[in-house]
């Protein structure tokens, strides 16, 4: 006979893990009970001891799909006599530190869902079904342990039906916090924007009002979204006028798989990601002319990103009054740069101008949650946005760390809390630019803190003075406060993810982060470990006439390369650019350029795409951020091999000169070569530099490891070729698969930055 107890850390509350528990014990004859704690879950077995091992050994082996299990301890126990196995009340003890991982969103499960289509069901058609493997979490909790008492759901008194379900160990529903039915549940409702109530079957209704055209604002799991039938042209402009959103693409739901197969193609790994739990956004490849979107979704972008429906409701939205539509738009429901509405009140304020009617339910949003965004690339799922369904799941690190918090940059944000060896990321921020994007980080942090049980002891902010992440930063009233370089922290966090210990070779390729020299850095080659980094080369410093009106408006950078090329020689090129230009603007631009004000200094690689993408007329300016290099991205032919002539820097410069690049492009504009050759020489140019530029620093100081980070890295011929290239030059290659690239990954990196020098 044995008698052992067992510790369990990791997600394992809120995923059905005691019922799993439970079944496990009966099965194999064991006594003993099951209960969550604050710091799990704690077990005590007794029996054979070859009915513990087994009953330990399946709990590693095949542990309920939405659990997380980070660590199992077992302690040798005196038997106390048990007479059955049974699940007993949560153990609250204060202060043992909370390894306690909130689990994410997680999309209706198939059980659910045929409960949901079963005329039968007491729960047909019911919009908030959910068991203990599917449903709301991260969204609903507003404090821990998780149980009802402390989601959204503490609203609703559970009917006897749904009591019963719940305290049955064999149910599946059996402690299934959010369980709900039609009559003690949440309810939803179609109504007009003052709240007026629309129609006896709001479902089928908002489903009507889509067909024929309207807008309808949902409000979801993580927020509201505003939805329109993608294949009508007119209500897809629309939304776009209403919004006051240009050309950004729009998000689509599709029905099913078949139907996001008409729309885009799907590889099968992509196919996974698409159907899986967390149902994320994935960028897929358009179908060429067949695609029954409407252009107006995506336009000038040669994929779509495409969801399926994850919520009980969506499924309805695609279901009812016998409507099928293929894809939906389902874009967040917000104006401008603010934060996604949660809250119907406020919803029905921001919205009324955009909504024709509002599809809600009074199950309150606890926290946001936008829709992540992935892309398959290089046979790896990579993020564009870590969100709902995976925020805020740990990226667990090779060594432990202190409680820090690490606030992020300003673009894509998303800020970090640490504590041992897990960093939790929060969902998706947004760009921290504006007062309510802004309250959202100190909300989203604030409960993250409270939720997490974490107490930083070090807050990490980036080195710009003027973000305001920094200045929430240095708002707070406690912690040591350690500013990293923003290229230092891309490298880290890329370090980090990959279990990485300096120093390796850093490629750090971005838009816009704030240099030791007060200037923008962008295009850094650098020698990297935590604690210190060196700069070994960075693209040669060039004005940006404007500041960021520069990023907004390519054509001044463009203005800017040449004139470093060929100064004032270039206005005798007869360049349509120069053609198509105002030239009274031109005179400006290049009067801020030649006497250095209004003109900060760069070496960012993404203003050097911005301005090649401008020099070969693919835009002048754009309306979002990244949009100029993406369509120079496109525009590339990939069966193209040239490249330009590539000079490394002089002796005693680290300033990679730019001056071949843009003769090269400039010759090869000016002599008619398509404009997807010439991109693709662009790339291909890069690609061999940076190569070589790797080459030289291993040679000099024995480094062979070359990890990647950046926003720029979103390129794929860069990721790509780069990648290709040092690995044939017998490199390691290292780039971001758990965080994004871009800024949305950089907390990480401050994190572990911040805690290497602080110490
Ligand atoms: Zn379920
Ligand atoms: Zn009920
Ligand atoms: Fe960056």
């Amino acid at each position: 006979m044995a008698a052992k107890t067992l510790y369990i850390s990791g997600i394992v509350q809120g995923v059905g893990f005691r019922p799993f528990v439970y079944r496990l014990a009966h099965q194999y004859g064991l006594k003993g009970d099951v209960a969550n704690t604050s710091a799990g879950v704690r077990i005590r077995l007794e029996g054979t001891a070859d009915a513990v091992t087994a009953l330990s050994r399946d709990i590693t082996a095949s542990p309920p799909p939405l659990a997380v299990i980070t660590e199992i301890r077992a302690v040798d126990t005196p038997p106390r006599g048990f007479m059955d196995f049974a699940i007993v009340p949560s153990i609250h003890r204060t202060r043992v530190h909370a390894q306690i991982l909130i689990p994410p969103d997680t999309a209706v499960c198939d059980d659910c869902l045929a409960e949901m289509f079963d005329p039968g069901n007491r729960r047909y058609r019911y919009p908030f079904i959910n068991c203990t493997q599917c449903g709301p979490r991260y969204t609903i909790i507003q404090d821990i342990p998780y149980d009802r008492a402390k989601t959204t759901m503490a609203a609703f008194a559970m009917c006897p039906e749904c009591r019963a379900e719940y305290s049955d160990p064999a149910n599946r529903r059996f402690h299934a916090e959010a369980t709900a039915c039609p009559a003690c549940g949440p309810r939803v409702s179609l109504t007009d924007s003052s709240g007026r109530p629309a129609a006896d079957d709001p479902i089928a209704a908002a489903a009507a009002l889509l067909k024929a055209g309207g807008i309808l604002a949902v409000k979801g799991i993580g927020g509201f979204h505003l939805a329109a039938d993608a294949e009508n042209a007119d209500a897809v402009l629309q939304l776009r006028r209403r919004k006051g959103r240009q050309e950004k693409p729009f998000a689509l739901m599709a029905r099913d798989l078949i139907a996001a197969g008409r729309l885009v193609r799907i590889r099968p790994e992509e196919a996974a990601t698409l159907l899986s739990p967390q149902r994320p956004i994935v960028l897929l490849e358009k179908r060429g002319d067949g695609s029954p979107a409407a252009p107006g979704v995506a336009p000038g972008n040669c994929c779509f990103g495409v969801m399926l429906p994850y919520a009980p409701l969506h499924h309805l939205l695609f279901a009812v009054g016998g409507i099928a539509f293929t894809a939906l738009v389902m874009t967040s429901g917000n104006i401008g740069d603010a934060p996604m509405a949660i809250d119907t009140a406020a919803a029905r304020q921001s919205l009324s101008g955009i909504a024709d009617a509002f599809l809600i339910h009074d199950r309150d949003i606890c926290q946001r949650s936008d829709d992540a965004i992935v892309r398959h690339i290089g046979g790896r799922r990579r993020f564009i946005r870590r969100s709902r369904g995976y925020a805020p799941t740990p990226i667990f690190l090779h060594r432990p760390l202190p409680p820090i918090l690490a606030c992020g940059a300003e673009l894509k944000n998303a800020v970090c809390l640490t504590q041992k060896r897990c960093a939790y990321l929060s969902p998706h921020i947004g760009d921290v630019k504006n007062l309510e994007t802004y309250r959202f980080l100190n909300t989203a942090l604030r409960h993250l803190e409270r939720i997490l049980d974490i107490a930083p002891e070090i807050v990490a902010h980036d080195a710009h003075p003027d973000y305001l992440s920094t200045r929430y930063a240095r708002m707070r009233s406690s912690g040591i406060k350690v500013p990293v370089q923003h290229h230092h922290a891309h490298i880290a966090a890329a370090m980090a993810e990959n279990r990485l210990e300096g120093p390796v070779i850093g490629l750090a390729f971005d838009g816009t982060g704030h240099g030791t020299d007060g200037a923008v850095w962008g295009g850094e080659v650098l020698k990297v470990d935590y604690r210190s980094f060196e700069r070994a080369a960075h693209l040669a410093y060039t004005p940006m006439p404007g500041g960021d009106a520069a990023v907004r408006e390519p054509w001044r950078m463009a203005l800017a390369y040449l004139h470093g090329a060929f100064g004032k020689a270039l206005r005798e090129l007869d360049l349509p650019m120069l053609r198509h230009l105002d030239g009274n603007r031109v005179h400006t631009v290049l009067a801020m350029v030649e006497g250095g004000f209004q003109a900060p200094l760069t070496s960012s690689l993404g203003r050097l795409f911005d301005g090649i993408a401008a020099l070969l007329d693919i835009r002048y300016d754009v309306t979002f951020e990244g949009q100029a290099a993406m369509a120079l991205e496109m525009s590339a032919d990939p069966s193209e091999t040239g490249c330009y002539a590539c000079d490394r820097p002089a002796e005693n410069s680290r300033e990679i000169p730019l001056l071949p690049i843009i003769e090269g492009v400039v010759r090869d504009r000016l002599s008619g070569l398509p404009v997807p050759v010439i991109s693709q020489k662009f790339h291909n140019t890069l690609i061999r530099l940076f190569t070589a530029l790797c080459t030289d620093i291993r040679r000099d100081a024995g480094l062979d490891r070359v990890v990647m980070s950046g926003g720029a890295f979103q390129n794929v011929i860069l990721l790509d070729g780069l990648t290709r290239a040092l690995n044939g030059e017998g490199f390691t290659v290292f780039n971001h698969i758990r965080v994004p690239t871009h800024d949305g990954g950089i907390a990480l990196g401050q994190a572990m930055v911040a805690a290497a020098t602080a110490g």
